[in-house]
């Protein structure tokens, strides 16, 4: 049993064959998967996918992609959305710095998810790229101010921010990069990590983990990296099932096994 902690079943790719993606998800043992937003004027899509099948969650938030297109999203507006039954986290909301960007408005935005899982008490999905010392320093300053749940998912950052995540009492998400034969680091931060934070994803319709590289991802495809993970730390598929499960129930605590 697996659970995908961060997937987009409304991109295109996905939404065009849902489900199919939602069977083969089932046949595999993938019981359950969080339908991570983009943009917060697309709520109600995702939500609609949610509310549409009880193994499905969804959350709300703007991507740093997106954060310029959204300036006007204030931390009550994540709060009062966050509300729905259905939704079991924010974000996805963080830094980018691949890109060129907007990255101030990145900043202010991250800064108002941060506000909104304090106050609902759900995770707040950090998305981090090259972003690293920006972001663990407006964690560690957050949390001074009042601590909040989080996860840095598809961690694909140096370990010292895997550190000082954990420090905080961070989850750290692994995605099909860790079964790519350069993802040294992040394969150090797998191996490391205390069981009781690690949690597995696809981020599809992305990042699909050998031997589906260069394809579209899937929910189904989480189980190669839930075996690289495994096979990283000494333990069977089953007890990493296990244990990334009840990582998920913990963490995003408003969802319930279906
Ligand atoms: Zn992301
Ligand atoms: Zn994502």
């Amino acid at each position: 049993m697996l659970i995908d902690s961060h997937c987009h079943l409304d991109f295109p790719e996905l939404a065009a064959d849902r489900a199919g993606v939602l069977a083969r998800a089932k046949a595999n043992g993938i019981s359950g998967m969080v339908t991570i937003s983009t943009r917060v004027k697309r709520f109600d899509e995702i939500r609609a996918i949610a509310e549409a099948h009880p193994e499905v969650w969804c959350s709300v938030g703007t991507h740093p992609h997106h954060a310029h297109e959204e300036p006007g999203i204030e931390t009550a507006d994540l709060v009062r959305l966050a509300a729905h039954p259905r939704c079991v986290a924010i974000g996805e909301a963080g830094l980018d710095y691949h890109y060129e960007g907007d990255y101030p408005a990145q900043a202010t935005g991250f800064r108002r998810h941060i506000a909104a899982a304090r106050e609902t008490g759900l995770p707040l999905v950090i998305h981090a790229r090259q972003a690293d010392d920006d972001i663990a320093n407006i964690l560690e300053e957050e949390t001074g101010q009042g601590a909040f749940p989080f996860v840095l998912h598809c961690f694909s950052s140096g370990i010292e921010l895997a550190r000082r995540g954990l420090a905080l009492g961070g989850y750290i998400s692994f995605s099909g990069i860790l079964t790519f034969k350069n993802a040294a680091v992040i394969q150090q931060a797998a191996s490391e990590a205390p069981a009781d934070r690690i949690l597995v994803e696809t981020d599809a319709p992305y990042l699909a983990p050998i031997p589906h590289r260069g394809g579209t991802n899937e929910p189904s495809y989480v189980r190669h990296t839930a075996q690289k993970l495994a096979e990283l730390r000494g333990v069977s598929l089953e007890a990493i099932g296990e244990q990334t499960t009840a990582n998920f129930f913990r963490l995003f605590s408003k969802a319930r096994p279906v």
